[in-house]
């Protein structure tokens, strides 16, 4: 029997029984009913040690391997991630209250085989600086060592994805520190991606935040890849000063989409929709505030009310809901105090904004509030969850710059029927991507990463490649 099929026979059950602590672990409830998922293991700093020195140990051989040998791995990986997908979807819907279906656990899993297979397709080659008969000069990106890789609970396995493939294939060993809300479902990714991988060169240390913290003061770890929250990544910051470690830090965003009054209400409410609710709204670059011109702002408002009415949420095995619960108790009283202080200022909820407080999980239900003031805490506090504020705008010039007066910029979007003009706006936006017609749509190929307050440093594609390896130039 080859590989392939014997994972394609693996269970939700089977996995977590190899991931699963003996003893001393910690329940993890999946946050749509209450049920136990099942224990994890409590790694401490200890545990830390053993995984940084075995990632020490077998990064030399790794990285010895040649780019096409490590490519042809990560390749490997994907079919495995490929073959146990529906499993591995099951436990991340659990774990992480995530639905099947819609933009949600099985389209997660999809993306974790699609951006290892992308991240294996790059070519990076020596590059020629300077060749002018007097001076030869060529770059190139050597393995770092040990990376660590800290990640957050909302898209679990899709963002341990995005931190590990680039470090792998640029001959890093890794040591991964996956959310204490989520470590199920990235124990069970990384035991389907070691059966492919030799030994300790992809490691995960299921722990707290104290586990994430050494991991930033380790001196055996040359790199820490962090996507979380802006305090945090302030604290890892400060931590790995003392042993000047490269960063890359995917924090959070309040993004703004601005639509402009060539707009079509009808044709764009679908993708307007999903740019906000996508996971549940538990998304770093979903699309957190809007704002829409006075001339066709009932209009906007009734067409995203017609399309969030279709659009079951509930219990994420059962196979009809595309919204679900937030993940944690912390994140819904987030949603619910930023929900009530809209309703205190006067504003106009559209939809729902009245959570059952009585009924098991985490669900916040749809909530879409208009005539907003562009100040309250629901537009300017990052809200992470299924409600979405939708300001009422007429001057663009006022517009931009209230989009632009937040301390984060991480995605945005502009929606016209007049690409030319979505892009003249999009220019004036301080963020690292803005989309035009769309909001979120990341791709592999695409470089990705925030400015000011949602932190440094690219992700994906060819510069993703390059962040992951130590420059080399070698000039003479
Ligand atoms: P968080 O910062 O609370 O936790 C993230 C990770 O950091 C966890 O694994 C945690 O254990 C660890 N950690 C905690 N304290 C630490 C410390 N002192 N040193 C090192 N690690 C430590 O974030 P979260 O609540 O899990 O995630 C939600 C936030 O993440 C939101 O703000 C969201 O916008 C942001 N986010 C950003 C992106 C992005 O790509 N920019 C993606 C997803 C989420």
């Amino acid at each position: 029997m080859t590989q392939a099929t014997l994972q394609t026979s693996t269970t939700a059950e089977e996995l977590l029984a190899a991931v699963e602590a003996a003893d001393n672990g910690r329940d993890i409830l999946n946050p749509a009913t209450g049920e136990l998922v099942g224990r994890a293991p409590a790694h401490t700093v200890a545990d830390l040690e053993t995984a940084v020195q075995r990632a020490v140990d077998s990064q030399q051989g790794w990285g010895a391997l040649s780019d096409e040998e490590r490519c042809d791995r990560l390749m490997k990986a994907a079919d495995a991630v490929e073959a146990a997908a529906e499993p591995l979807a099951q436990l991340l819907s659990r774990e992480q209250g995530k639905p099947l279906n819609g933009p949600n656990a099985r389209f997660e899993v999809g993306a974790c085989s699609a951006w290892l297979r992308a991240t294996a397709s790059f070519e990076l080659n020596e590059e020629t600086l300077v060749d002018d008969g007097e001076t030869h000069a060529v770059i190139n990106y050597r393995p770092i060592g040990v990376v660590g890789a800290i990640g957050p609970w909302n898209w679990p396995m899709m963002i341990t994805i995005w931190q590990i493939a680039p470090a792998l294939r640029m001959g890093n060993a890794v040591v991964v520190k996956p959310s204490e809300y989520t470590p199920l479902s990235v124990l069970a990714l990384v035991h389907v991606i070691n059966t492919v991988l030799p030994d300790g060169v992809l490691n995960v240390v299921s722990g707290e935040g104290d586990v994430g913290a050494a991991l930033s003061t380790h001196e055996a770890v040359g790199k820490i890849m962090f996507t979380g929250s802006t305090t945090t990544g302030k604290k890892i910051i400060e931590a790995s000063a003392g042993t000047v470690k490269r960063l890359t830090l995917e924090l959070g965003g309040n993004d703004a989409g601005i639509v402009l009054d060539d707009a079509d209400p009808k044709a764009i409410a679908e993708d307007l929709f999903w740019g906000a609710f996508i996971n549940t709204g538990q998304t770093c670059a979903a699309l957190k505030r809007l704002y829409v011109p006075d001339a066709i702002y009932d209009e906007v408002c009734a067409a995203l009310v017609e399309v969030a009415e279709q659009m079951p949420m509930g219990v994420g095995l059962e196979e009809q809901n595309v919204l679900g619960p937030l993940q944690n108790k912390a994140q819904f009283d987030i949603v619910d105090r930023l929900v009530n202080a809209a309703k205190a200022s006067g504003a106009r909820v559209l939809t729902s904004g009245e959570p059952d407080y009585d009924a098991p999980g985490y669900f916040y239900p749809t909530t879409l509030v208009a005539d907003i003031d562009p100040d309250n805490p629901l537009v300017v506090e990052e809200q992470f969850g299924p409600a979405l504020p939708i300001i009422r705008y007429t001057d663009l010039d006022e517009a931009i710059a209230q989009a632009n007066a937040l301390d984060v910029g991480l995605g945005s979007s502009v929606w016209s029927s007049d690409r030319d003009r979505a892009r003249e706006v999009a220019a004036r936006i301080q963020a690292g991507t803005v989309w035009i017609n769309k909001h979120g749509g990341v791709d592999p190929r695409i470089p990705f990463g925030g400015i000011k307050g949602s932190g440094y440093g690219l992700e994906f594609g060819v510069e993703g490649l390059k962040a992951l390896g130590v420059p080399q130039v070698i000039s003479g």
